[in-house]
């Protein structure tokens, strides 16, 4: 195999979901790490708790099962109650669909994806790899638009893998030009992220299982924290596939086209609405072959895998969107 395939590429910038990119950033500005999360540089730290047994699954019949093989998830995505992972909150029946909200980084109120028919709906809330753990909750508007009901949830402690890193300042300064278009591009982004269509595009939340976008070997780096030069970035808030460039990307659910563009650090990217507030953004492309407003399919031609934007190498950046907030996408496929 030649050389340039064994490569795995890795997003090398982080910076799609952090607010600051130089490197002379106060202390006080950084983003803000967890409390758990010890401040000490130039030590590496790999902890990943086993999230496992924080699988909570609310198949019918599930329990029934207490096997040492735990059974095979029969609903996605899974729910997985850890900051970056997903919580199912049953709403009980009714004749439509409730209306949910979270609330926002800056305390906005925003809509909340929910699954289910009259016998019974269920929330998706996406939480945030910011999220402190403890107690949290999405509310539920009343049927008679009185006081909205609390849906409480306790979001665990995880301890994603962390990976310090030295490198040239120059390759984490950013010129005044490229701020600049950074910050116009950040901009753009947060106007896609907050799209929430309450019709999906071909009936897509029939059933979130998602086709995984390309073949190939899946990263684990889903919540990473770098940290350049002893200064923290945001984590990595996607799933890195290793696949060549020219590979075809195919759509992991029905979706309408809401953006693409070729952008600083993501490269040529597409943006896809799968319904209520469920976006998909697949990154790094050498081709793009839709354009805003179409409609695909599941396992729809979209475009190709390539190395554009900031990275090492050729890969696929997926990134999985619930409520305006990165969640694991490992929780929408079957295990690999
Ligand atoms: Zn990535």
């Amino acid at each position: 195999m030649p050389q340039m395939t064994r490569h795995n590429g890795a997003c090398f910038f982080l910076a799609r979901d952090s607010l600051r990119v130089r490197t002379a950033v106060p202390s006080s500005m950084r983003p803000l790490l967890p409390a758990d999360t010890p401040s000490i540089i130039n030590r590496r730290t790999a902890l990943l708790a086993g999230g496992g047994s924080l699988l909570a699954l609310h198949a019918p019949g599930a329990h029934a099962k207490a096997q040492a093989t735990p059974a095979a998830p029969t609903v996605w995505p899974q729910a997985l109650l850890v900051p970056g992972g997903v919580a199912r909150l049953p709403l009980g029946p009714a004749a439509a669909r409730p209306v949910v909200h979270t609330q926002g980084a800056k305390n906005e109120q925003v809509p909340v994806l929910v699954v289910g028919d009259a016998q019974g709906w269920t929330a998706l809330v996406g939480i945030p790899l910011a999220a402190v753990p403890g107690p949290a909750h999405a509310t539920v508007a009343a049927a008679g638009g009185s006081a909205a009901r609390q849906l409480p949830y306790t979001v665990a402690p995880k301890k994603y893998k962390e990976q310090h890193l030295t490198v040239s300042p120059r390759t984490v300064d950013l010129s005044p030009e490229d701020q600049a278009r950074y910050e116009r591009e950040r901009d753009h982004q947060a106007l896609v992220m907050a799209t929430f269509t309450e019709q999906p595009a071909g009936q897509a939340l029939d059933s979130l299982r998602m086709r995984v976008p390309v073949p190939g070997r899946r990263s684990s780096s889903f919540g990473l924290r770098r940290v350049f030069n002893g200064q923290a970035r945001n984590p990595h808030s996607g799933m890195d596939i290793a696949a060549p460039t020219g590979t075809p990307i195919l759509s992991p659910l029905p979706a309408r086209v809401i953006d693409t563009g070729e952008y600083f650090f993501n490269g040529g990217t597409v943006w896809l609405d799968h319904g209520q507030g469920l976006l998909s953004m697949v990154c790094h492309l050498s081709a793009i072959d839709v354009k805003v407003g179409d409609v695909l399919a599941t396992g729809q031609h979209l475009g190709a895998v390539g190395a554009t934007g900031r990275v090492t190498g050729p890969h696929l950046h997926w990134g999985v969107m619930l409520n305006r907030t990165m969640v694991d996408p490992a929780l929408f496929v079957p295990a690999a």
